[in-house]
């Protein structure tokens, strides 16, 4: 118990008398909102900060104090709330959404104590809760950053690496097709050579933006895998519209007309070679991982640059079941 509720009761027990301190008053002038809940959940008291920040009138509140908290959050918060009211704790502190009157969600960080009536008994809580909106979008944007590539926008190494592995789990557990195609720019190093790094990082990032736009389904993924090799995860996708994917991707950045004049093979513009790899699980008991998908993928590129670049090369992964 802490020692500020152990004073609370202490104080309450002994009738030492509190000094002249106006309590409502500093609940209504903080900024923070102060509530007081009665021991089956009903609201007692909350302060005008509330309607500041919520735009719910103090009666809507009172009547409708619950309802206003994100349904995803509601149950845990009511369980919270009773076992605050029935001492398995004496206080709690937690992050959750509630909805402003105009239909926005806000974050509030609430802390809630158990409150002693003058004989020492429970007699409901107290809650404070602040708003730290400001402070969960700064989290969210510092995940996005943390997931996203900073030239070309996409999706970095770490959130490939993870999705790959996820996926080749569904796949295996679902035995659906999994896809992936792995394009590498030709001759890049000559690009940054003869046209410069800003120009070859130009090419990348508009390289990139045709890979997002060729895909479509919720679940595939455009990444960057490493320097100048993007990649792309496509879940239940077989071998045809893979393949069609990854020539149309080839088609798309060569019509860009992104000027490389050392690419002479190529109509001296940038062009990129595509491996494309589909695996079929039939058995989930397989010991095999994503790992061999990478490797037919990236075999299949190389079979793409050494048979003249500026094409697409493909290779099927079907695990069978082991005869016994
Ligand atoms: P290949 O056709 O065989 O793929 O030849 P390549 O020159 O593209 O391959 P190589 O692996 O020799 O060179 C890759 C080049 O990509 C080297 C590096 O300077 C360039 N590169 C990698 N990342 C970036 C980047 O972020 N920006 C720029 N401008 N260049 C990059
Ligand atoms: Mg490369
Ligand atoms: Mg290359």
């Amino acid at each position: 118990m802490s020692a500020l509720i152990q004073a609370q009761k202490d104080q309450i027990i002994d009738g030492t008398e509190c000094p002249e301190i106006d309590f409502r008053a500093l609940a209504e002038c903080s900024s923070d909102i102060v509530l007081q809940l009665g021991s089956t959940g009903d609201l007692l008291y909350i302060s005008p900060s509330a309607t500041d920040l919520l735009g719910w009138s103090h009666q809507e509140l009172l009547e409708h104090h619950w309802n206003i908290i994100h349904s995803e959050d509601r149950s845990w918060l009511l369980e919270t709330s009773r076992q605050l009211n029935s001492g398995e704790r004496e206080e709690s502190r937690s992050s959750f959404r509630v909805r402003t009157k105009s239909g926005a969600l806000v974050w509030v960080e609430g802390a809630g104590r158990r409150l002693y009536d003058c004989n020492g008994r429970p007699n409901g809580l107290v809650v404070s809760l602040r708003d730290i909106s400001v402070r969960k979008q700064l989290e969210a944007e510092l995940e996005r950053q943390a997931r996203t590539d900073g030239l070309t926008g996409l999706a970095n190494r770490r959130v490939f690496d993870e999705t790959l592995e996820q996926e080749w789990a569904i796949a295996r557990r679902e035995k659906t097709h999994l896809s992936l195609l792995i394009a590498d720019l030709d001759h890049f190093k000559l690009l940054n050579d003869r046209h410069g790094h800003q120009a070859g990082d130009e090419c990348l990032r508009e390289v990139a933006r045709v890979i997002t736009s060729a895909i479509h389904r919720p679940a595939d993924l455009s990444a960057r895998y490493g320097g100048e090799e993007l990649a792309v995860i496509l879940p239940r996708t077989h071998e045809e519209g893979a393949r069609a994917i990854a020539e149309h991707i080839r088609k798309s950045i060569e019509d860009l007309h992104i000027p490389h004049a050392l690419n002479r093979d190529h109509g001296q513009v940038a062009t990129a070679s595509v491996g494309v790899a589909t695996s079929l699980c039939l058995d989930p008991s397989r010991p095999e991982t994503h790992h061999a998908l990478l490797g037919i993928a990236d075999r299949a590129l190389y079979k793409a640059k050494n048979a003249g670049r500026n094409r697409v090369e493909f290779s099927m992964l079907v695990l069978e079941k082991k005869e016994a």
